[in-house]
């Protein structure tokens, strides 16, 4: 019998695969093979992601889609390889990183015709795992799986997770934890650090057929561009400019802002050691790898450029093979990223301020609010609740969170606000994030065996702008003295 002929009784493939990356791009990959694992059990599938992609949740759930999720078993057509990419991390150039343990699978197209990565990540080790063992564990792949829903349900562009297993087998970390693979679905995979790959080689021709693939993949306009090298990187500048306006708004902090951690598609990706900010305080750091503070809140956009730059340095031979001139052309792409990020930030300032229209005092409104919540170390997430509760007429709930007097600040606001604008603003300010301290109680817990915290904060922070009766305590700040001391791992 052929490989493409189905035994009766065989298990339907879950996908549809239709692979443009393996196929399009040969050399930008290690092949991979499935590996057995002691006890392929799913830890949950995500219903909404699965229905949005066309695929069907119950069969997502059967064993064979289990043992595909566990990196056990490779799905019918499938091509699944290991991605090759460099990057630099914490400002150090690496020529070589990659997929360690991670796998594309395969693209689908979803019903809307959008194209997009199912990849797993913890499935083994690859040709580019290094040292590592390539695999996940329970605790960081569940966090993945929240903090990327969070995102999304708060309209930040990011990969989401489609699925979660556990293996069976205990991974050596800081003592022995459940392994666990997440399955990841992203608009694709392509990065910074998949740029500079060829680039430091000298590899022109894998170079050039990359941007033309991104081009078609993310920027299909770029190809009528004067010069769409050029056109390709002000989109992803674009986008980076755009998404960290986002991040900056909500209090989110990345974490390892490394140039193989930045997509092309403008999406959130990599979960690691991120976490939303409790008290406004643009120098937090939580990451326990970061040391100087290179990736703290505050120095986010000023990174978000450092990176774009790198990708402009990578893109250079494409964009002219005069030299100087293509420094010229990628220097003014460069340019524009400040003046995008601001125009994006201010944007969701005065949205998140209830705002009515445009004035040239509302950068300095929303800073000299920020500033007041940096001097009394004010909850973000609360602030901003409470600031849509006084465009209600309530204020004094808002007047409690500080020490000092903001009534001057008020009454500058009160000029500005538009008539109504609590409603709009609790459209735009959540009341659900991921805290920190409930997100650690979540994934404990999890790895205890018990999932129903984790699925109650999922579900709270899934429908954030929501209030609910019972869920006050997923509104509230952390308990005193939790953020001192706090910090999130990488969790490889
Ligand atoms: P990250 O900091 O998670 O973006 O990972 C940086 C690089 O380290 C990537 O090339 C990963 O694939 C690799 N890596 C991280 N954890 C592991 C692991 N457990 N085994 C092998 N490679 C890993
Ligand atoms: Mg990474």
């Amino acid at each position: 019998m052929t490989a493409t002929q189905v035994m009766p009784g065989a298990p339907p493939d879950p996908f549809t695969f239709d692979n443009t990356y393996a196929e399009q791009l040969s050399g930008f990959g290690a092949p991979w093979e499935p590996t057995e694992v002691a006890t392929p059990t799913l830890v949950t599938v995500n219903t909404d992601l699965a229905t949005s992609l066309g695929l069907d949740p119950e069969a997502l759930s059967e064993a064979h889609a289990v043992r595909i999720f566990a990196g056990a078993a490779s799905p019918e057509h499938a091509a699944p390889i290991a991605q090759v990419y460099a990057g630099h991390q914490f400002g150090n150039f690496s020529p070589q990183l990659g997929d360690g343990r991670a796998v594309l699978l395969g693209e689908i197209v979803d019903p809307a015709g959008r194209r997009v990565d199912i990849a797993l990540k913890g499935s083994g080790r690859t040709p580019f795992s290094r040292g590592g063992d390539g695999k996940a564990t329970l605790g960081p792949v569940l966090r993945e799986y929240l903090m990327g829903e969070a995102m999304h349900a708060l309209g930040v562009p990011t990969t989401r997770a489609l699925a979660v297993v556990t293996t069976g087998e205990l991974v050596r970390r800081d003592g022995l934890l459940p392994g666990a693979v997440l399955t990841r679905v992203a608009a694709s995979h392509l990065r910074v650090g998949t740029f500079q790959f060829f680039s430091a080689r000298s590899d022109i021709d894998r170079l050039r057929r990359l941007v033309d693939y991104a081009i078609e993949r993310h920027d299909p306009a770029a190809a009528a561009a004067d010069n769409p090298t050029v056109a390709l990187l002000d989109g992803v500048v674009r986008r980076q400019a755009a998404l960290i306006a986002q991040w900056m708004n909500l209090g989110f902090i990345h974490g390892v802002l490394n140039t193989d951690n930045v997509t092309v598609s403008g999406e959130t990706i990599d979960y690691g050691p991120c976490s939303f900010m409790d008290h406004y305080d643009p120098t937090t750091v939580y990451s326990s790898i970061d040391h100087g503070g290179r990736y703290a809140y505050g120095n986010q956009p000023t990174i978000g450029l450092w990176n774009m730059a790198r990708l402009a340095e990578a893109l250079l031979p494409v964009i002219d093979d005069e030299q100087e001139r293509a420094v010229e052309l990628a220097t003014a792409a460069l340019d524009r990223y400040q003046g995008e990020f601001d125009a994006a930030w201010l944007a969701g300032m005065r949205a998140k301020l209830g705002l009515d229209g445009t004035h040239d005092d509302d950068r300095a409104l929303a800073t000299d609010w920020y500033a007041l919540l940096a001097t009394d170390r004010v909850d973000m997430t609360t602030a901003f609740r409470r600031l849509a509760d006084a465009a209600d007429g309530d204020s004094a709930a808002l007047t409690d969170l500080f020490d000092g007097d903001v009534d001057e600040w008020l009454e500058r606001w009160n000029q500005r606000v538009a008539p109504d604008a609590g409603r709009g603003m609790g459209a735009v300010n959540p009341m659900y994030i991921p805290r920190n301290h409930l997100v650690e109680h979540a994934l404990d817990s999890a790895v205890q065996g018990d999932l129903s915290p984790f699925d109650e904060l999922l579900d709270a922070v899934t429908h954030p702008y929501e209030m609910r009766p019972g869920s006050e305590r997923f509104a509230a700040p952390a308990p005193d003295g939790f953020s001192a001391g706090y910090q999130t791992f990488c969790g490889t």
